[in-house]
C-alpha cells in the first residue's frame, strides 16, 4: 500500500517517516515529490479554517484528489496558555511579517512570541503543541482524525540547535530540555506528531493495510 504524505514541510517529512518506520508499518510512504505533484501558490489558501481537523482534512483532501492516493495531512501549531490559546490554527503565520523584514519565518515567529510573552513568569508560560493527522482514502471517501498533544512551557531564550519552527523555545518539563536539545527520537517519541501519526499506524494495523500483521 502507498500513502502520500501531503505535506511541503521537509522538517516534517522527515520527523513522519521516521515515526512511522519505527512503528513498523509496511505501507509505502510517497511524497508529493516523488509523486511529482508540482508547487502551486493555491497551496496557501488550503488552511483558512478555525479548526486544525478541518484543515488537516481541506489538505488532505487537495492532494488526495491531486494523486488518487490514500493520504495523509498534518496541521499543527502551538495553543500557549497566556495568549488564550493562540496562536493555534495560525501558528505558522504568527509573526507580522512587515515587523520582521528580513527574517526567516521560524525566527519572526519565535521572536515574536518571546516578545509577546515579555515579563510572564515561569508558571504563567505554559503551552502544547497541537497536531493532527487527517487520513482520506479516496477510493472510499473514509476520513479519520488523529489528534496529538504535547505539553510544555515557553522559554525566554531559545536553547539548541535541533528540530525546527517553535523547538528552541519549547520546553519539555519532564526533561528540562528544549525540544531542539532534545535527539529526533527522543522529539518523536513525546511529541504532538509522534502520538498523532502513532495513532495513524495503529489504525491502518487495526484495518489490516498497515503492519505485518495485518498483511
Ligand atoms: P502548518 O501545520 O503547516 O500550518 O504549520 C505549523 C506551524 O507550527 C509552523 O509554524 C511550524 O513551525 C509550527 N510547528 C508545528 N509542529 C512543530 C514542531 O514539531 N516543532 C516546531 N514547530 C512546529
Amino acid at each position: 500500500m502507498k500513502l502520500l504524505l501531503a505535506t511541503r514541510s521537509p522538517h516534517k517529512a522527515g520527523e513522519v517517516a521516521r515515526i512511522m518506520a519505527a512503528a513498523e508499518t509496511r505501507f509505502r510512504l510517497a511524497t508529493l515529490e516523488s509523486e511529482s505533484i508540482p508547487y502551486d501558490p493555491a497551496e496557501e489558501l488550503l488552511e483558512p479554517f478555525d479548526t486544525f481537523e478541518e484543515n488537516a482534512a481541506s489538505k488532505a483532501g487537495h492532494f488526495a484528489l491531486l494523486s488518487g492516493l490514500p493520504t495523509v495531512a498534518d496541521d499543527s501549531g502551538l495553543e500557549v496558555d497566556a495568549l488564550g490559546g493562540r496562536p493555534g490554527v495560525r501558528t505558522k503565520r504568527f509573526a507580522p511579517r512587515e515587523r520582521y523584514p528580513g527574517l526567516p519565518r521560524d525566527e519572526a515567529n519565535n521572536r515574536h512570541l518571546l516578545k509577546r510573552l515579555r515579563g510572564v513568569p515561569t508558571d504563567g508560560r505554559g503551552a502544547r503543541y497541537v497536531c493532527v493527522a487527517c487520513f482520506l482514502d479516496p477510493g472510499t471517501g473514509e476520513t479519520v482524525h488523529f489528534r496529538g498533544e504535547a505539553e510544555g512551557r515557553i522559554l525566554t531564550r531559545p536553547r539548541g540547535t535541533g528540530g525546527f519552527g517553535y523547538d528552541p523555545i519549547f520546553l519539555d518539563d519532564q526533561e528540562g530540555l528544549s525540544y531542539a536539545e532534545l535527539t529526533a527520537e527522543e522529539k518523536n517519541g513525546r511529541s504532538h506528531r509522534g502520538r498523532a501519526f502513532r495513532a495513524l499506524a495503529r489504525f491502518l494495523a487495526a484495518r489490516g493495510q498497515g503492519t505485518a500483521a495485518g498483511c
